[in-house]
């Protein structure tokens, strides 16, 4: 059978495509080499951007059900001031483990319609006449098998196999300059998150799913063998009570970490394919924007391909609008992560924080910005952050 549509991996990016795709009436195939539920190596704080989509797709409520904690508020706490506070709108972060959320999105695809091969490895795909037509692969214990769509979507992560065999043109590429450890405990009272950004650090602390609290940390890369000897509660000396409350906390599973934190752009589009979610654009996750990310590519890339092939538009052009959308929103945010996983000097943040410290308006704002629910641009920019801190700004124009 020929698909409309072919979707290679099936976590946050993949699952959503394809339900969002089948319920637009569309024949799609799904993918995955992993059998769900299943873990990823990943914490999993949904940013508010993300809830909102979550609700407006009919999952936000089995999460909460699910026993999935909502921070409304955060403490953000960089040393000279502590910002603590509400994030804007209804939603604030949610910290669903990955193998509840990823699992609820696949089902939803099913639920819409879509077929769904678990256990399927994609090793190459196929081509005509420069054109991607399908994919092929290998099904854990049974044999080969080969699928054809009119556009295969690579939704399958940082080290793509669909953006590798189209060869994705990657872009504005920074070197991975961090490595992410994280552990999950029982018995730490939170109220929120907690966020402790150092000059050689940054810790964070989410209410999650069964009562349990994840700790990430965030390390130069140069660092992250000596913070994994050394340990979690250890290496958050200095942020705070953190570390004394993580060590009177029971520790419960083992301790997971990386230094494979890429960041790159890839174009994300050609003659027969398009790419969603990490394999698109992958930052580091410091700034924990990923699974955000890749809901709202879904989201945009199956309004681009709906119109495409359901001809109310040209595909190319409702790409290459898929294309640019992603890079305009992406760029700001992109460039405070770089920056903070290279834990360059922030002379300015200090001046911020002990401006906006006292004001829960503006706190509030600033956790929108960190979190992506007010534009980073509209944030993060010279004359904002200037006006923010000394009051000053600037006369409008006369007409
Ligand atoms: C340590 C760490 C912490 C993170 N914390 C956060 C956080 O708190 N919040 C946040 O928003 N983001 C976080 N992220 C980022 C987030 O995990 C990713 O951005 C997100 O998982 C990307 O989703 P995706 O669907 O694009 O890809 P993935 O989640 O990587 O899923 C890709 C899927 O494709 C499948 N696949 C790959 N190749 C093939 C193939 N050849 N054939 C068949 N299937 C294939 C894989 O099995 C996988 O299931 C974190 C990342 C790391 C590493």
């Amino acid at each position: 059978m020929a698909y409309d549509v072919i979707v290679v991996g099936t976590r946050v990016a993949g699952a959503a495509t394809a339900m969002l795709l089948a319920r637009r009436g569309l024949r799609v195939l799904a993918v995955d080499r992993a059998r769900f539920p299943s873990d990823t190596l990943s914490t999993h704080q949904v940013q508010p951007p993300g809830v909102a989509r979550l609700r407006a797709w009919g999952l936000l409520d089995p999460l909460l059900e699910a026993g999935t904690p909502m921070a409304r508020t955060a403490r953000f706490d960089p040393g000279p001031a502590v910002l603590h506070g509400a994030y804007p709108g209804p939603d604030g972060v949610l910290s669903p483990r990955r193998r509840l959320l990823d699992a609820l999105l696949l089902d939803a695809a099913r639920a819409a319609g879509a077929e769904v091969w678990e256990g399927f490895a994609v090793d190459g795909l196929r081509f005509e006449g420069g054109r991607v037509t399908g994919i092929e692969g290998e099904a854990k214990g049974g044999g080969r098998r080969e699928a054809a769509a009119a556009v295969v979507v690579g939704a399958d992560g940082k080290h793509s196999t669909v953006a590798r065999a189209v060869r994705a043109r990657e872009y504005r590429t920074r070197p991975s300059t961090s490595g992410a450890l994280y552990g999950y405990f029982e018995g730490l009272e939170l109220t929120g998150g907690e966020m402790y950004p150092r000059p050689d650090r940054l810790a964070g602390v989410w209410p999650t799913n069964d009562g349990l609290a994840v700790v990430y940390l965030g390390v130069p890369r140069a660092q992250f063998d000596a913070a994994r000897r050394r340990g979690i509660p250890a290496s958050l000396d200095g942020c705070g009570d953190l570390g004394e409350r993580v060590a009177a906390a029971r520790p419960a599973e083992h301790v997971r970490g990386t230094v494979d934190l890429p960041n790159t752009f890839r174009v994300p589009y050609g003659p027969g394919w398009a790419l969603a979610g990490d394999a698109g654009l992958v930052m580091d996750p410091i700034t924990g924007q990923g699974i955000g990310n890749a809901l709202r590519d879904a989201e945009a890339l199956a309004e681009a391909l709906a119109a495409g092939l359901g001809g109310a538009a040209r595909l190319p052009a409702a790409l290459r609008a898929y294309h640019r959308g992603r890079d305009r929103e992406r760029r700001a945010m992109y460039r405070i992560t770089t920056g903070m996983a290279a834990f360059r000097p922030d002379r300015f943040g200090a001046l911020l924080y002990r401006a906006i410290a006292g004001d829960p308006a503006e706190v509030t704002r600033f956790l929108g910005a960190i979190s992506g629910a007010v534009p980073p641009r509209d944030y993060f920019n010279p004359v904002n952050l200037l006006g923010t801190v000394t009051g000053w700004r600037p006369t409008p124009r006369a007409a």
